[in-house]
């Protein structure tokens, strides 16, 4: 039930503007109970993009996320790129044009500008889930086994697109029970990676990562956290517990110090 993430734009991949949208999506994916299995950050570049949403439907992901590249500019290329992608074509969403005329309080045959227009284009079999912080839709299509979801790039849009379309969408499907807990350790990262890796084989729901550069330089803690994904609450809150307590087993055994609070 893997949900793989796509931040599109030039501007990011320059580091010109730092990819925020990707870090507060993982966030609250991860807060939901839902899997991100990777991030990918694209170029405005419709063949790159064609690759790499293409190579994410054939790892069968469940849900492809995108941000960015639905606005009226000529790099904005998503809709495009994913219409051919699914072999139909980008039309214009009637329903989305209504909406827009009815929050411009315009009347049924007033024109729309062309920018307006270029933003109510989805691919053919898609639908168009109306925006309540800007004008360019988020993108709902189904393709093969996987769901796409086109979100646009400005964060302020990004999220309470996020929060009324997709959290819902991720918690009814996806859902899993996350219960975390962070521990601190005396030792160096060489030195306590073959732990933790020994701890996941022995228990694969949880997952550990040491935060080398939040070590405590006066104690020389170094915080690991521990993260149990599982369907049952119960059965996860198990899982970190039994797998704390293996961590803290080895760590001893070589002698040094394991603590549940930063000293
Ligand atoms: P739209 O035009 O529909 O708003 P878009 O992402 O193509 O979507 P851009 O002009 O590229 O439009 O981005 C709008 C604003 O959002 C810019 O200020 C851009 O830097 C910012 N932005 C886009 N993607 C991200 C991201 N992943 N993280 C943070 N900011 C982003
Ligand atoms: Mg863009």
């Amino acid at each position: 039930m893997a949900i793989e993430l796509f931040s599109i734009g030039t501007e990011l991949v320059l580091g010109q503007i730092q990819d925020t949208n990707a870090h507060w999506i993982a966030q609250q994916i991860l807060q939901i109970g839902g899997e991100l299995r990777r991030v990918t950050m694209l170029r405005d570049d419709a063949e790159e993009m064609y690759e790499a949403l293409e190579s994410a439907i054939e790892r069968e992901t469940s849900l492809i996320l995108t941000t960015g590249g639905l606005g009226p500019t000529p790099d904005d290329m998503t809709v495009a790129v994913v219409a051919s992608l699914i072999g139909t074509k980008p039309v214009v969403s009637e329903e989305t044009l209504a909406d827009f005329r009815k929050r411009r309080e315009m009347s049924e045959n007033d024109p729309l500008n062309e920018a307006l227009t270029k933003m109510a284009m989805i691919p053919e079999s898609a639908t168009a889930l109306q925006n309540p912080a800007g004008w360019a839709p988020c993108i709902s299509v189904e393709y093969q086994d996987t769901t796409l979801m086109m979100m646009p790039g400005p964060p302020r849009e990004m999220k309470a697109i996020f929060e009324t379309y997709i959290q819902p969408l991720i918690a009814e499907r996806y859902r899993a029970e996350i219960t975390t807990a962070r521990v601190y350790v005396s030792m160096f990262e060489a030195e306590v990676s073959p732990l933790m890796q020994k701890v996941m084989e022995h228990h694969p729901d949880v997952y550990l990562k040491a935060y080398v550069s939040l070590r405590n330089a006066d104690t020389n803690m170094m915080p690991v956290d521990l993260v149990s994904t599982s369907a049952d609450k119960a059965d996860a809150e198990t899982q970190l517990q039994l797998a704390t307590d293996y961590f803290r087993e080895l760590v001893v055994e070589t002698g040094k110090h394991f603590s549940l609070e930063e000293a």
